[in-house]
């Protein structure tokens, strides 16, 4: 008998609706064939995970081309269109048996709200009804009635901040087997909640961890095969933005659809509740002042490159050089031109420069003057982990300039500082640091667990959750911006008409 084929590959990218800085090829990590599996094996990300079940039940994996990137402006129809045609024309040739997708679940296009439907659309089209294709995606994937109808399964990470990249590959994965094998014929029952979660969205507190919990109850009595709850991406102005909860069950109902409905109903009771607020900027650098035990790793709330933002708000910057008495601290910004700047003056020199404010017009340039102290075409940064632990990134360029016991990370590029290693790469430790800024509201919190104490601070930009300040047109109605009348409905599947 021969070998068994899966073809997995893709795009996963969080978009933010009103950034204007188009995310480039240069921000994706671009990788295919056999050094994409080589460098997703043993890892915990979605194709860490994939590869991992395909290979224990022997089934060979094919990965055309992955493309993977930081949130970020909406990405460029030409970057999409490339992935596409690359994934589309190995489609093509065939000679697999199902299709397995780690996506993102929340990018955009400048032309399309819903990339990762017109793909899989386009995939359906190509190996017709009968092949199995699952998907994997983000806790917050913006889900439509499109992707649920083109895939045949669709599993969500079940945890904010992401720790379960590679058990939610395994889920994806799993199921496309258990179709394959004939042990599974996947039904759904899904709601749309017209809402949004903002703050007080982490899966290991109360009100979602116990939505979760019963969600998970549900799965290990039998009630469900699967269930997913999507806590959309807060910054797509697209149609139909809100929550879902998908439950999919095996072959017949047997309570599932109550199940989603009265998920989808907690939700909804709990909106208030899911709305945040986090300790201002000057209450955290007093406490800096003051002296604390462990390094205070700050989260920038406002400005944010994990939920989309430019990463160039100087808010946090000029803050810390106000306060002459805090212990050493860093902070990265976004500046290609600076960057470019310090690079011709060369490392040890004096330089001024305008940084930052470029796109984050709450917080405009501010004027530095300091030593540059790092310089670097390229860093490599591995993460610790556990989130996506030894996922591995290639950086740009960067420069490190020293403002008194500030040190300002300029980068070419966004980056969100997920994980220690990316100050590590360009020449910073942040454990000898008394103050580091991230730019991330909740991800940062579990690989830098073991650096310091993890604090995410309500800072202005364009990533703050003070959603009234951002100019959504499309995705309204939605809770807390309006209060729609919402009853839970079932929506239409074709699975459900069999
Ligand atoms: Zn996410």
């Amino acid at each position: 008998m021969t070998k068994k084929r899966i073809l997995a590959g893709g795009i996963a990218q969080e978009s933010h609706s009103f950034n204007p800085v188009l995310t480039d090829r240069a921000r994706f990590n671009i990788q295919s064939g056999q050094a994409a599996i080589a460098s997703a094996r043993g890892t915990n990300s979605l194709l860490g995970g994939i590869l991992d079940t395909a290979e224990q039940a022997d089934i060979e994996v094919l990965v055309p081309t992955l493309f993977r990137a930081q949130s970020g402006g909406p990405v460029e129809d030409v970057v999409f269109a490339e992935m596409r045609d690359i994934l589309c024309d190995a489609a093509k040739r065939g000679d697999f048996d199902a299709i397995v997708l780690p996506l993102h679940g929340g990018m955009l296009t400048p032309t399309l709200e819903d990339p990762e439907g017109e793909l899989m659309a386009l995939l359906r089209a190509i190996v017709g009804p009968g092949l199995p294709m699952t998907v994997a995606f983000d806790l917050h994937a913006h889900v439509t009635p499109r992707i649920l109808k083109t895939c045949d399964f669709l599993a969500g990470y079940l945890t904010n901040p992401h720790g379960d990249q590679g058990s939610t590959g395994r889920r994806a994965c799993r199921a496309a087997l258990d179709i394959l094998g004939g042990q599974l014929r996947p039904v759904l029952s899904a709601v749309h909640v017209p809402m949004l979660t903002l703050g007080h969205d982490r899966t290991d507190e109360e009100p979602l961890m116990g939505l979760q919990a019963r969600a998970r109850a549900a799965v290990e009595s039998g009630l469900a095969y699967d269930v997913s709850i999507f806590n959309a991406q807060q910054f797509l102005d697209v149609h139909g933005l809100g929550n879902w909860v998908l439950a999919y069950g095996n072959g017949s109902d047997g309570g599932r659809d109550r199940l989603a409905l009265e998920l989808a109903q907690s939700l909804w009771d709990q909106r208030h509740a899911l709305i945040g607020t986090y300790p201002s900027l000057d209450e955290c650098l007093d406490r800096a002042e003051r002296g604390t035990k462990r390094p205070l790793i700050l989260g920038d709330q406002g400005d944010r490159v994990a939920g989309g933002g430019p990463g160039d708000s100087t808010y946090v910057l000029r803050a810390l050089l106000d306060r002459p008495g805090l212990p050493a601290a860093v902070v990265p910004l976004t500046d290609p031109a600076s960057v470019a700047a310090c690079h011709a003056a060369g490392n040890g020199s004096q330089v001024t420069l305008d940084v930052g404010g470029c796109y984050s017009t709450m917080a405009p340039p501010t004027t530095i003057t300091g030593k540059v102290i790092g310089l670097g075409t390229e860093a490599h940064v591995t993460y610790d982990g556990p989130a996506d632990a030894g996922y591995k990134a290639k950086l740009g360029a960067y420069a490190v300039v020293e403002v008194g016991k500030v040190r300002v990370l300029l980068t070419d590029q966004p980056y969100s500082y997920l994980d220690p290693d990316y100050f590590r790469a360009m020449g910073i430790d942040p454990a000898k640091m008394g103050v580091v800024i991230t730019r991330s509201g909740y991800h940062f919190t579990l690989n830098f667990a073991a650096t310091g104490e993890c604090i995410t601070v309500d800072t202005p930009g364009m990533t703050s959750y003070q959603v009234h300040e951002l100019p959504f047109t499309v995705a309204r109605p939605f809770f807390p911006l309006d209060e729609p009348d919402f009853v839970p409905v079932l929506a239409e599947h074709p699975s459900r008409m069999v």
